[in-house]
């Protein structure tokens, strides 16, 4: 089973003590970082252990490796040596491991550590990307047998992320540390059991303190949204792959239905920016099912083994399942967008109803599937035009620029105007789509955006006297659905509360 272990970051013991209190439970060991500690704390390295009550990493990272310690080989001697001497026969007294990276070799500490039973964690970090040999890379930590061996490298892409899970999946069997910092080595943190790595460092972020590599995790949302002590090599695992997925709401919503329904399965976040390397990563941590999000649902389609029906007539994907031979997509987006839309205006067809759709992309290419579908007239607008001429010629509807240029056409399509398009998303274009356009009141708004809740343009609509909602229904809606594909079961009635 891989151990949580937490790295203190504060800048006193006490502090360090009491953060350790906060997550006891939680987590299996504790790595001091004395490279983070005030320079006054030095004496009071040696007592650590006996009172922290957990195994203990001694650490003392140089910046060189994405530490803070600066103070050159000679002093960080002076630092292990007041740390690890005197050892106690209560072992419990003394540091479990202490993290040497592979260029420092001193036999004065070695056997230090040998003696009093303290473990060698030999490491080497590579803060700025992946080893272009991993192989190499590995060997260049020279470990001896007794010593657990740690690469910490920087994917820089999904595809750096699949070669990681790769190439460590190939490694024999045996006791290592393996990581991929940063956002897109969030999944190796997660999934540390299938890349074979027997801790997973976390910091104590929830508790206001600086997480101590990039990438890191709070040991609450590894145990409590991941359920990091459940999962094992047979765990299905599912993901969702796109630009922004990190503070997506799906992996919370995924994975607390898995564990309503006692599913050994988890759901976690991919980031991806292109199309083979979403794909690649996907196929190295073995996954079975995926969301597509932002920007990939219609550069998905030529990957695509089979595609649904909805996949094909709407001409994008949001929705991956592992099938003999490839990935069949699927699309939910207009299952969730027409409950959405049919219970915010309350009616069960959009006969007569006069639509403005902002927006050209993947999800308003469903979105304008369903108001043709039911009846509606629509005016598209969109940044690049073209776009939306090809969307709205596709169902008879209008289109036009997303400029003040349209005005008028809004006016005409504005018993309800649906924005589909990224600008107001966290962490997209912030921003008003429709800053040149003044709300009468008598408009009703959906923002398909839920990130964050109320856009600049809910907001302005809501003071305008507008009745509004934003898309958090139709991310239920849609990924209910998305649940239902994976699983063949409903997800709970606490999917929709
Ligand atoms: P997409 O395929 O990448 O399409 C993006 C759309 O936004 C395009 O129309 C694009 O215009 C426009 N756009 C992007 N940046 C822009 C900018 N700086 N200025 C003006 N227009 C810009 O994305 P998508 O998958 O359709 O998603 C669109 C939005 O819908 C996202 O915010 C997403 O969060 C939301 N969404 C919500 C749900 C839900 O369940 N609630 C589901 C899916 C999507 P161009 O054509 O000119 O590039």
């Amino acid at each position: 089973m891989p151990l949580v272990c937490l790295s203190l970051t504060a800048k006193t013991i006490e502090e360090d003590l009491a953060t350790i209190e906060r997550y006891r439970g939680k987590i299996d060991l504790v790595e001091l970082r004395v490279d983070l500690l005030n320079p006054t704390e030095a004496f009071a390295l040696r007592d650590f252990p006996s009172v922290a009550g957990l195994p203990c990493i001694l650490t003392v990272r140089r910046k060189c490796d994405g530490g803070c310690f600066v103070d050159g080989e000679g002093q960080r001697l002076v630092m292990l040596a007041k740390a690890l001497a005197y050892a106690r026969p209560d072992t419990s007294a003394n540091y479990a491991y202490v993290d040497l990276e592979s260029d420092f070799r001193v036999p004065a500490v070695e056997e230090a550590c040998h003696t009093f039973g303290t473990r060698i964690i030999r490491s080497m970090h590579n803060v700025a990307g992946m080893p272009a040999d991993l192989d190499k890379a590995w060997a260049q930590l020279a470990c001896e047998p007794h010593e657990i061996p740690k690469l910490a490298v920087t994917p820089k892409s999904a595809a750096d992320l699949a070669r990681l899970f790769t190439w460590a999946r190939g490694l024999p069997p045996g006791e290592r540390i393996v990581i991929g910092m940063g956002e897109y080595g969030i999944p190796s943190r997660i999934l540390a059991e299938r890349i074979g790595t027997c801790i997973s460092y976390t910091s104590a972020m929830h508790s206001g303190l600086p997480a101590a590599a990039p990438g890191h995790l709070d040991p609450s949302i590894l145990e409590d949204n991941y359920r990091f002590r459940e999962l094992n090599r047979h765990t299905e695992v599912y993901g969702i792959g796109g630009s922004n997925v990190l503070a997506s709401r799906m992996p919370q919503l995924h994975n607390t239905a898995f564990k309503a329904l006692g599913r050994d399965a988890v759901f976690l976040p991919i980031p991806a920016n292109d199309v083979s390397s979403f794909l690649a990563a996907l196929e190295a941590t073995e996954a079975c099912g995926a969301v597509v999000a932002v920007p990939l649902k219609i550069a998905i389609l030529k990957s695509l083994s089979r595609r649904s029906p909805e996949v094909e007539d709407i001409g994008a994907c949001n929705t991956l399942v592992r099938e003999d031979g490839g990935w069949a997509g699927y699309n939910t987006d207009a299952e969730g967008f027409e409950r959405a839309l049919l219970e915010f205006l309350g009616r069960s067809d959009l006969q007569g109803l006069r639509a403005t759709l902002v927006g050209a992309g993947g999800v308003a290419l469903a979105a304008a599937r369903v108001l043709a579908a039911f009846g509606a007239s629509a005016v598209v607008i969109n940044r690049t035009v073209a776009k939306a001429r090809a969307l709205a010629e596709r169902h008879g509807f209008a289109f036009g620029p997303c400029t003040e240029h349209s005005t008028e056409l809004v006016a005409d399509h504005s018993d309800i105007i649906i924005q589909a398009s990224r600008v107001g998303m966290e962490g997209e274009t912030e921003g008003d789509p429709l800053d040149w356009y003044d709300f009468t009141g008598r408009e009703a708004v959906f923002d398909l955006i839920y990130r964050p809740e109320r856009t600049i343009l809910l907001e302005r609509a809501q003071r305008a006297g507008c009745k509004t909602t934003n898309g958090w229904k139709m991310l239920r809606y849609q990924s209910a659905a998305q649940f239902k594909l994976w699983t063949g079961a409903q997800p709970p009635v606490s999917f929709f509360a």
